[in-house]
């Protein structure tokens, strides 16, 4: 059942009103739009809006939820598009929100889901909070002990000085998150780990406890990502107060003359930094052919093979070839990427064999601009062994360090 209110004083336009919202038992309306403008003296398009003005066509039975009030047709078309309810039995209940009350149900939702974020934002903080002060707990610094830089092995020496020139200010009391650094450590991230590892284990650096509470892994922060943790270097026995004094005490270690063993300390570590740049450039070439391939155990073994005979940069052209006729095989046979790569490092092997054995001269290369030299090797090639680019340009050989390093 519908009802008018009416809001207008003009009688005439009230009775038009009423013309306007008749309906039958079926919900059709009884007059057309057209005749009731011409019974009015109204423009037919205008009609709408003056009867909309002039009155309001309800159901008192429909109440808005929340505020009560009954629903008020927009127009005709909207009385046509409930006519389904208004055909139900009175019995059955038709809920409804109004407009406004519909506007000011999704004002205080906005509001109150500013509030539940606001409320995590909050909570999330504390918690940050938290994470840091136990982070200033757990990996307080006070628990050092001085060490003494004179003891420690040669490739402790050299790791732990790498780890400084690559990532410490400028007063040496804290070193950056490796993900930081500018030049690489190591020619692989694996081997840098490997470093960080080793340092981390001996207590030749410690996590810092600056670092941000997202470079642990859980809560209670006692997991950490390795790449990620800023650490701190260790204390010098011989210079407590002066952190720096570190850098001359490691400094001097590597270049004053060694002992027999510390020579052959330094060849493996030789061997190992030339198969990391060796395996670095296999990495690089083949990448430039668009090879697909992670190096393993047998490209370690080629490698290390091959070093025995030839220096890197010697390796270096015979990579350079091999990812060549790889890269002519894959053109001439059609094969997969991954089938050209593993015939390139089986080249290395082959290449290697054959100029052995025919004794050929191989030419060595330069450095690849791409694949620059990391702190681990210059440490080692210009601090420690003396070699500068000798270290890349020779055969590693335990001769000629004795002759650099016992005098
Ligand atoms: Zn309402």
């Amino acid at each position: 059942m519908i009802n008018l209110e009416i809001l207008t004083e003009d009688k005439n336009l009230a009775a038009v009103c009423q013309l306007y919202w008749e309906v039958d038992n079926e919900y059709e309306f009884v007059h057309k739009i057209s005749d009731l403008a011409k019974t009015a003296n109204v423009d037919k398009k205008r009609l709408p809006s003056l009867v909309k003005e002039s009155c309001n066509a309800i159901v008192p039975t429909w109440k808005c939820e929340d505020c009560g009030n009954p629903y008020v047709f927009s127009n005709r078309s909207d009385l046509t598009n409930n006519r389904r309810y208004l055909l139900l039995p009175a019995s059955d209940k038709v809920s409804h929100v109004c407009d406004n009350c519909q506007r000011k149900r999704k004002e205080k939702e906005v509001e109150e889901r500013k509030q539940r974020a606001n409320e995590k934002k909050q909570a999330r903080e504390v918690l940050e909070k938290e994470k840091r002060q136990k982070i200033q707990e757990v990996y307080n610094l006070t628990k050092r002990n001085p060490i003494d830089i004179g003891a420690l092995s040669l490739t402790d020496a050299v790791y732990l000085l790498s780890i400084l020139r690559a990532g410490a200010f400028e007063n040496l009391s804290k070193i950056m998150p490796a993900a930081m650094f500018e030049q690489k450590l190591s020619p692989a991230s694996e081997f840098t780990t490997e470093v960080i590892n080793h340092l981390y284990a001996k207590n030749l650096i410690y996590i810092h406890p600056d670092t941000e509470p997202e470079a642990f892994v859980n809560d209670d922060v006692s997991r950490f990502y390795v790449w990620r943790v800023y650490y701190a270097p260790p204390i010098s026995k011989i210079s407590v107060d002066n952190q720096s004094g570190i850098f001359s005490e490691l400094t001097s270690k590597l270049t004053e003359s060694w002992t027999d063993e510390q020579c052959q300390e330094a060849l493996q570590l030789w061997k190992r930094v030339a198969l990391e740049e060796s395996k670095e450039y296999l990495l690089f070439v083949l990448n430039e052919h668009h090879f697909e391939f992670s190096p393993g155990e047998k490209t370690n073994q080629y490698l290390e093979f091959a070093l025995q005979y030839f220096s890197t940069a010697q390796i270096f052209n015979t990579i350079w070839r091999a990812g060549r006729d790889a890269a002519a095989y894959y053109q001439r046979e059609g094969i997969s990427k991954k089938q050209a790569a593993n015939s390139a490092v089986a080249a290395i092997q082959r290449l290697s064999e054959r100029a052995i054995a025919e004794k050929w001269e191989i030419k060595p290369f330069g450095r690849n601009f791409k694949c620059p030299q990391t702190v681990i090797g210059e440490v080692l090639y210009n601090n420690a062994l003396r070699l500068g680019e000798d270290g890349f340009n020779l055969i590693p050989n335990i001769e000629i360090i004795k002759n650099k390093k016992i005098t």
